[in-house]
């Protein structure tokens, strides 16, 4: 690995963040409130070109690793991003000017069959035992908490403290907030291939001092010596993970929280009602199979019933970045300078904020917090020391 970035004084660092996802939105926007000049490049000619806008927005702190024993690490993060969110969300709206949906109605898991309750008490114990909260509730508790939940349910859990966003707002909000802060994102802007040496310098010719890596689920920027000489930076290829999505209109007796059930979940907006996921390893096409949208529709409509019949406004696939061992690499890559915000996988949103917060540690003030450990770009680099 290679030793941490020596602390700079802030002013004099230029950061180019490659990648206008939330993870790179994110880091600009804690880059820049740490004194740094930031750039912020996509190929995409809009904000959203990526994962993020496919989202369904759920920051599940609780829900996603409760259950994980051997992601305690991964665990420890999300707990830090769920709790930093409200201010991160306060902050950005703030800045831009307007909101992005963040709902603090927590999150119910539904059981729907006898087998189902001893999946979800599974779930609530390794909730308790990690100290977050769990409210266990009869099948008429959720009624009475979520009128549009079917009555021929098994019971469940509120998970209080996972809340949820609108992913597209949250991005056009960051974009707002960065360039009020004086960040420049320039779109369209695909980079392939980045030139080091005493400082790196892009393709359109500008000079950074850093180089952050967010580039999602796409492909990482060959690095040059300046006689041209490959300069390994040590990263494996993103895994990508293909999620479909299906978007209804928000009927009368759609639901209010976000509902998990154990192959579904449900995750209202205020412009509709979104059903997902699946989970297509290896898969990269975006391509819509009308059979899974069905699949998804009919597990949502058992547990809640205005699925089964609300109109149908869009479907859409997205590209989960995954890495080999389904956790992120945040940190200092190979290349001195250069540092990945990357492989955030299903829950990049959540980690959005914490992800910033630990790059811009590193990057600046040349700290690797405990938290980071577990992350280390380097860890897949069998040449790395
Ligand atoms: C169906 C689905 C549902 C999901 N639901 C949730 C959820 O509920 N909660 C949650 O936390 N997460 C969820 N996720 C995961 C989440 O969307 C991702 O983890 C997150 O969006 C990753 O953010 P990112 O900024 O790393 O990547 P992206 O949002 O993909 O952004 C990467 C950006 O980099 C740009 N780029 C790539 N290569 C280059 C290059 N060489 N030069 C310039 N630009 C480049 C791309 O154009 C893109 O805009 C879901 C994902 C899917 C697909």
């Amino acid at each position: 690995m290679p030793p941490p970035a020596s602390p700079v004084k802030s002013a004099t660092l230029r950061i180019a963040v490659i990648g206008a996802g939330i993870i790179g939105l994110a880091t600009a926007l804690e880059l820049r409130a740490r004194g740094a000049e930031v750039v912020v490049y996509d190929s995409g000619t809009d904000l959203g070109a990526g994962a993020t806008i496919r989202s369904a927005g759920m920051l599940g702190a609780a829900f996603e690793w409760a259950g994980e024993e051997d992601q305690r690490a991964l665990a420890a993060l999300a707990r830090h991003a769920g709790m930093i969110w409200p201010d991160f969300a306060a902050r950005v709206e703030r800045l831009a000017g307007g909101g992005m949906e963040f709902s603090s109605e927590g999150a119910l898991v539904v059981a729907r069959t006898a087998g189902e309750v001893e999946w979800a008490e599974a779930l609530a114990a390794a909730c308790q035992a990690r100290g977050l909260p769990v409210q266990r509730l009869t099948a008429a508790e959720m009624q009475r908490l979520e009128p549009a939940l079917a009555d021929d349910l098994h019971g469940g859990m509120l998970l209080p403290e996972d809340r949820h966003v609108d992913a597209s707002l949250a991005l056009q909000r960051l974009g707002a907030a960065l360039s009020r802060q004086g960040v420049g994102i320039r779109l369209g802007r695909r980079i392939d291939r980045v030139t080091g040496g005493a400082s790196f310098r892009l393709p359109d010719g500008d000079r950074f001092s850093r180089i952050v890596l967010a580039t999602g689920a796409g492909a990482l920027p060959e690095f040059v010596g300046p006689r041209g000489a490959n300069l390994p930076h040590g990263l494996p290829a993103s895994v990508p993970v293909k999620g479909q999505m299906l978007a209804l209109a928000p009927a009368s007796r759609a639901p209010r929280h976000v509902i998990h059930t154990r192959d579904v979940y449900i995750a209202p907006k205020a412009r509709w009602t979104l059903v997902g996921a699946t989970a297509e390893r290896g898969r990269q096409d975006v391509e819509i199979d009308r059979k899974a949208i069905e699949d998804l529709r009919r597990r949502g409509a058992a547990v809640a019933p205005a699925i089964g019949t609300a109109a149908e406004l869009t479907v859409w696939a997205g590209i989960r970045p995954g890495t080999p061992d389904d956790a992120p690499m945040i940190g200092q890559t190979a290349i001195p300078g250069v540092f990945a915000a990357l492989g955030h996988f299903r829950n990049g949103v959540l980690l959005a904020p914490a992800t910033a917060e630990l790059v811009a540690e590193q990057a600046i003030d040349g700290k690797v917090s405990p938290l980071a450990a577990a992350f280390d770009p380097l860890r897949f680099d069998k040449n790395g020391d």
